[in-house]
């Protein structure tokens, strides 16, 4: 087990290559750590600015042993880690963080929700299904029209389906693939908020102020943070995050998404076990952003302060959209942050600018 805090000089694991682990190296590298990234795609855009990338399954035994050597921490940018690479990992002594429990419930979205619930997190009524019938009995309990997902491996949208009538839930749950699925109220929404949140090892918290955000096609397209939000609105979502935290003995920073009412209330939608693409704005809107604050976290030094210094609007450059950095570039108040993907696939995220205004 590597001693904490990691000092300066130290490598950093990171499984996954994509943009939030090349943001979490440069990160990394900003406060003097080394990274060592393990992805299965060679050139990923995490190994172009990492100190050294393995390049193999996120479950190869050797290429775990080869990490576990060369970095004392290890995290990883997205939660559908294999849990066999997570444990083996912990077995050869490694700090993982965030922990296996943190990823476990993360990766099953019915785990997820009880676990809400059980530490005073609100999310939408629901129930959990195997089996046609009992899809069907699912629905008939939650109420439709009711929103059927898969129970793993869900994002941007994918793995879930409408079902408007009891009668279409059998079709719905073999549309997914007949696999263990969890059914869901309707949410009637106003606005789809998130909160990004971190817990250093110490236990201490560090809660970034809200973003409003908005999809399309079930991918972010834009966030406004901070988000115009009351006292009130702002502490139950503290209070929710800061709930979770503690509920998983969270070490890092974790994107909890939120739904408001209209009645004020906020329920619970999911949380990423990692740093979130709505939390992008805090590069140029925070004292201290989400990819150093994760990486002070993981590496057991004190968390930074969180207020915002800027008010952010950031827009996801899906496809070929990226292509306009010319424009964005002679933009006084645009921050360009590119991945470096090197082909543009229509939808693909391929940067994000933040528009950066004085707060008001
Ligand atoms: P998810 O994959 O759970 O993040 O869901 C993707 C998007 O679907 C969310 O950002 C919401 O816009 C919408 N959504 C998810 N769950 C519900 C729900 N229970 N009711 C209404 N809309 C939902």
């Amino acid at each position: 087990m590597a001693t904490l805090p990691l000092a300066p000089g130290a490598a950093i694991g990171i499984i996954g290559g994509g943009q939030l682990g090349r943001m979490l190296a440069l990160a990394a590298a900003r406060l003097g750590f080394d990274t060592v990234i393990l992805e299965p795609e060679p050139g990923s855009p995490a190994a172009r600015v990492a100190t050294r990338a393995i390049v193999a399954p996120y479950d190869d035994p050797a290429a775990l042993r080869d990490l576990a050597s060369a970095a004392g921490v290890v995290t990883y940018e997205f939660e559908n880690v294999p849990a066999a690479a997570v444990a083996g990992l912990v077995e050869m002594d490694v700090a993982v963080a965030p922990g296996p429990r943190a990823l476990a419930v993360a990766q099953d979205r019915f785990e997820e929700k009880t676990f809400l619930n059980a530490h005073g997190a609100p999310t939408v009524a629901f129930a959990a299904a195997d089996t046609p019938p009992r899809a069907a009995e699912a629905v008939a309990l939650i109420g439709a029209p009711a929103l059927m997902k898969t129970r793993r491996e869900g994002y941007d949208g994918k793995g879930q389906r409408w079902v408007e009538h009891v009668a279409d839930a059998a079709v719905a749950f073999a549309e997914l693939g007949s696999v263990p699925v969890i059914v869901e109220a309707a949410c009637d929404f106003v606005r789809e908020l998130s909160v990004i949140a971190a817990r250093g090892r110490d236990g201490a918290t560090a809660i970034y102020p809200l973003a409003e955000n908005h999809h399309e096609g079930g991918v972010l397209r834009r966030s406004i943070a901070p988000a115009r939000a009351s006292e009130a609105l702002a502490d139950q979502a503290e209070r929710i995050a800061a709930r979770v935290l503690a509920g998983l003995d969270y070490v890092g920073v974790i994107g909890i998404e939120l739904f408001e009412l209209a009645d004020g209330r906020l329920l619970v939608n999911e949380f990423a076990p990692r740093v979130h693409n709505t939390g992008h704005w805090t590069q140029d809107g925070c004292e201290v952003d989400q990819f150093e604050q994760h990486i002070r976290a993981v590496a057991g030094w004190p968390l930074g302060p969180t207020a915002a210094i800027a008010q952010v609007e950031m827009l996801n450059l899906l496809g070929d959209e990226a292509d306009g950095w010319r424009r964005f570039a002679a933009e006084p108040e645009t921050r360009i942050h590119l991945y470096g993907k090197r082909e543009a696939k229509p939808g693909r995220k391929m940067g994000h600018i933040n528009r950066v205004k004085p707060l008001a």
